[in-house]
């Protein structure tokens, strides 16, 4: 369970919630942003134009993305015509 850091309310989040997914607060409508899972933080998403903050943040933090390559695979199909 997470909180509003606008309003204070209760936010319900998917539990397979991850660092930078966005959910919405339900109770003022703006746009979070998870910027820790643990324990789960959640920050106020605005819409600037210039984005000269956010920038700086990624310098700072990079991503350590975990690809799951077994779930994307392709199979391909084989049709054994005898
Ligand atoms: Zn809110």
């Amino acid at each position: 369970m997470a909180r509003c850091p606008e309003c204070n309310a209760k936010i319900v989040v998917p539990p397979d919630l991850e660092r930078w997914d966005r959910v919405f607060c339900e109770a003022c409508g703006i746009e979070l942003e998870v910027v820790d899972v643990n324990p789960l933080e959640l920050e106020a998403v605005y819409d600037f134009e210039d984005d000269d903050n956010a920038l700086d943040e990624l310098e700072e933090d990079e991503e350590d993305l975990e690809w799951d390559d077994e779930a994307e695979e392709d199979e391909e199909e084989e049709e054994e015509e005898w």
